[in-house]
């Protein structure tokens, strides 16, 4: 205590290198009962002296030095301000937060350095969203301060917060250095190798191969390839594609999407674009013309029309096979059409008509001649995909089933086209029944006799 009664008599000494000790061991000393005093030497004529004075303000962590440790910050000298601000720093006081900010604008450069360094350790939220802003055009010194800064304000905040921040603006080796400092910890040793890593991965040479690797393993087989007789994933496809998202991912993350991320990017997807408009061609070519000839398929065994099989998906015609190969791809795409009703592929082709024939006579049926295919319906008696309608020689009952089963138990699609429908019945054709033909024409859109 006699001590300390001693020292704060010193602080009045004539001779400024006693005040300036005398400063210097009360904030050794930490004893609180100092403070008053050393807050009135803070106007002390003497530079040195109010240098001792500030520090040791900060040594002793009182909230009474605040306000005036902030009046300091506008001091004429740059080491008197910057130390004060490291003190405003220690003494972790939120009020100091905007003054500090203020101080970020300084001319002198340790003092700006100090301030980003004050801040770092007050850990205000509001100094996350104001740092970056104001570090455009920054030394090293400056932004690496505020890199740690991000780092120790930001640690415990969510991931969309800190990138809000990287967004705002300041230089690219700063927002990757605090994303580096974000991902790993601060110290320097860990900071040099995940720089010096992400610098390798985001370099061009690195998205550069990364295409190559798109070209090399993703094209060719891209996703499903042939091995053993058996269809797989493409494992090449899968990495580079696995590759390409994780590289976007990361780049985007620490970069944050600005206009020049975005047209680098995209440049550095030159290899995915083509690969993409090529897939895009041969789909808008190859399926439409496919699709042509599948018109043309009828089931050898219920003469129904072909659809897209199961494995010809919506991706193997949108890419025309580039992207997605179905199963054991067979020669055309067409190939990969199956019956509607059976789900086989056994099948006539180039049919541009089927008739549907009620012959008792006991012709050659079904008959395919110049695109047309006859079937006699009254062989089976079972619907199918027809056209038109002949009623070559059919009794009164028979052509009452027919009726029967278009109008009960033909699928959807048939009787939709019913309405619209041709049926020609021939000249030598007698039926005995009035209501006959009239049944004829209740099912079919026009019914003739020729
Ligand atoms: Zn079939």
């Amino acid at each position: 205590m006699a001590e300390l009664n001693c020292l704060i008599r010193d602080l009045s000494s004539v001779r400024s290198s006693d005040r300036f000790h005398s400063a210097e061991a009360l904030g050794e000393l930490g004893d609180k009962g100092a403070v008053e005093p050393l807050i009135k030497l803070l106007g002390d004529e003497d530079l040195s002296v109010r240098e001792g004075a500030a520090w040791a303000l900060g040594e002793l962590r009182d909230a009474r030095a605040v306000q005036p440790l902030i009046n300091v910050l506008g001091d004429e000298n740059s080491v008197v301000q910057r130390i004060a601000a490291e003190a405003l720093g220690k003494l972790g006081d939120v009020q100091a937060v905007e003054p500090l900010f203020k101080a970020l604008g300084d001319a002198d450069l340790s003092v700006r350095e100090s301030a980003t360094r004050a801040l770092s350790m007050l850990g205000d939220a509001q100094a996350v969203k104001l740092l970056p802003k104001s570090l455009r055009g920054e030394p090293p010194v400056v932004s690496q301060n505020a890199a740690r800064t991000f780092s120790r304000l930001l640690r415990p905040a969510k991931a969309n917060q800190w990138a809000a921040t990287l967004a705002g603006g300041a230089a690219f080796s700063l927002r990757l250095r605090a994303g580096t400092y974000l991902v790993g910890e601060s110290h320097a040793i860990t900071w040099n190798f995940l720089s010096s890593c992400l610098e390798v991965l985001f370099s061009v040479p690195s998205l550069a191969y990364s295409g190559i690797l798109w070209i090399v393993f993703a094209l060719p087989g891209w996703l499903w390839v042939q091995r053993r007789q058996q269809t797989v994933p493409g494992i090449g496809g899968w990495l580079a594609l696995g590759w390409g998202f994780m590289v976007e991912a990361l780049y985007g993350l620490i970069l944050r999407w600005t206009l020049g991320t975005t047209v680098f990017l995209t440049l550095a997807m030159i290899p995915v674009w083509i690969s993409l408009l090529i897939g895009i061609y041969l789909g808008l070519a190859c399926w439409p013309k496919a699709r042509q000839r599948v018109n043309g398929f009828r089931c050898r065994d219920d003469f129904h029309r072909f659809v897209p099989g199961p494995r010809l998906g919506w991706m193997v015609r949108w890419s025309g096979r580039w992207f997605w190969r179905e199963k054991d791809a067979p020669k055309s795409m067409a190939d990969s059409c199956v019956c509607r009703a059976c789900g086989k592929n056994n099948r006539y082709e180039g049919v541009k008509e089927v008739v549907a024939v009620l012959d008792n006579h006991g012709g050659y049926y079904p008959q395919q001649r110049n695109a047309v295919l006859r079937v006699n319906w009254l062989e089976n008696k079972l619907p199918f995909d027809f056209d038109r309608v002949e009623v070559v020689d059919a009794t009164d009952t028979e052509v009452e089933q027919f009726h029967r089963q278009m109008k009960y138990q033909a699928d959807p699609q048939i009787q939709k086209r019913l309405p619209k429908m041709q049926c020609v019945v021939n000249a030598q054709c007698r039926f005995e029944r009035e209501n006959t033909m009239t049944l004829l024409r209740q099912t079919f859109g026009a019914v003739e006799r020729q």
